[in-house]
């Protein structure tokens, strides 16, 4: 028997938000859902199977990612599919229950963020003792209850019958900072799913309420920039040297400058900037992380062109050679009104909700978007839920928390609408 096969909804994501995992390190709450999933006769595609590796976005050291293996090993995760991973997480798992209905593709993103847990007593986690067993990482966007709500699902549709199609779950690594998205969006494995939905917990929506159709608007690309110069004596011989740390100033100086758009928003921000020498040597090695976003995929890639050019220039004023790396990246997309009508119908049987909205928009983005727009480009349709949640702080806060009786709604909700597809 499986080790989640007697929690409830509820204990699960307790027992994921205690041992939460970054992007790319999935590998124990991948396991676990496999080991389920398996059971329950599903096909499983792991590792490049599950997506294509070579897209794979702000990947960590090797060193950290054997790391993470390890360590979720010793926290249960059992080997035999630790060894199917082979060193990358994430895991599509599909299940033919019919052939009269449709195929139907579901993303949940499973990924933690790098942050500090709350530890006080006000913070129910902490209270309870499932708090993050892991001192910088922490289920502080609520994916812990997606991947409650993603087996759910799977135990909804195999235990109350009624779909006569194929049920495809796309469990994705690395949503935050959108670096898994565009790789599990060229497995292949969406190229048949006719309908598809992504979903989020809470964004600021009380439990009840159910967005038919929540679209992310602002698409956004992050940009790891390292600087080379070349060190020398600050007092003695500062003409030789290269200054790295001279030219990453002149980028931020820069950055911040380039011009607003009028077609649209435009946003910048620059994070995690350093450059170790000490005062007595010139810097020969700085590095910054930059974000861009726009109010369209075009405003996106005028921000993002010109905060190039502007980190290549700054490099270039000071003789100091100039590295640009993509973190992570999103896009945009429209949800489909025959999907919304759908949710919309199927949700308003479902007892404990009590308000329906068909559309909504979020100042943020998602990766959830190229899955999307994958499924749209081959003729199928596609939605993203927001399964509200009333939560007691925001997301990425250390304080997060997900009002739990949320997860069951949001179960009940995918498995009517996609039940309502049968035998289309
Ligand atoms: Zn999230």
């Amino acid at each position: 028997m499986g080790q989640l096969d007697s929690l409830s909804l509820t204990e699960i994501r307790r027992d994921l938000h205690r041992y939460p995992e970054s992007g790319w390190k999935e590998f124990r709450t991948t396991a676990l859902l496999a080991e389920e999933l398996d059971e329950r006769g599903f096909d499983l595609f792991f590792g490049g199977e599950a997506l294509d590796e070579t897209a794979r976005l702000g990947v960590p050291p090797a060193d950290e990612i054997s790391a993470a293996r390890k360590r979720a090993r010793r926290n249960g995760a059992p080997a035999c599919y630790l060894d199917q991973m082979d060193g990358i997480t994430g895991l599509v798992a599909e299940k033919r229950y019919g052939s009269a209905g449709p195929t139907v593709g579901v993303r949940i993103d499973i990924d933690a963020l790098e942050i500090r847990e709350a530890s006080d007593d006000d913070h129910r986690p902490a209270r309870l003792g499932f708090a993050s067993e892991y001192s910088n990482t922490m289920h502080a966007c609520g994916h812990d209850g997606h991947t409650s709500i993603g087996l759910g699902l799977a135990r909804a549709i195999d235990e109350e019958g009624g779909f006569d199609g194929t049920l495809k779950l796309f469990f994705q690594p690395a949503e935050e900072g959108g670096r898994g998205g565009k790789p599990m969006s060229r497995s292949g494995h969406l190229d048949d799913v006719e309908y598809f939905f992504a979903l989020h917990l809470g964004l600021g929506n009380e439990t009840g309420t159910i967005i038919a159709g929540y679209e992310h608007p602002q698409p956004n690309a992050k940009l790891d920039v390292t600087f080379s110069g070349e060190s020398s004596h600050a007092g003695k011989a500062p003409e030789d040297g290269r200054n790295a740390l001279q030219a990453l100033s002149a980028a931020i100086q820069n950055l911040y400058a380039i011009p607003r758009h009028s077609d649209g928003v435009t946003r910048i921000n620059i994070g995690h900037v350093e450059s170790p020498n000490p005062q007595s040597v010139v810097s020969d090695a700085a590095t910054m992380r930059i974000e861009v976003r726009g109010g369209s995929i075009d405003l996106k890639e005028y921000m993002l062109e010109r905060a190039e050019r502007t980190v290549r220039h700054a490099g270039a004023m000071h003789s100091v050679d100039v590295e640009t790396d993509r973190y992570g990246e999103t896009t945009t997309f429209t949800a489909d009104d025959e999907l919304i009508d759908l949710v919309a119908t199927a949700a308003a049987d479902v007892p404990t909700v009590d308000r329906i909205t068909r559309r909504q928009t979020f100042a943020a983005s998602e990766d959830a978007s190229y899955l999307i727009r994958r499924v749209q480009n081959s003729g199928g349709v596609a939605t993203y839920l927001g399964i509200g949640a009333s939560n007691v702080a925001g997301h990425h806060n250390s304080h997060f928390d997900i009002d739990e009786t949320a997860l069951e709604l949001g179960v009940a909700v995918l498995a009517a609408s996609i039940r309502s597809l049968d035998g289309d």
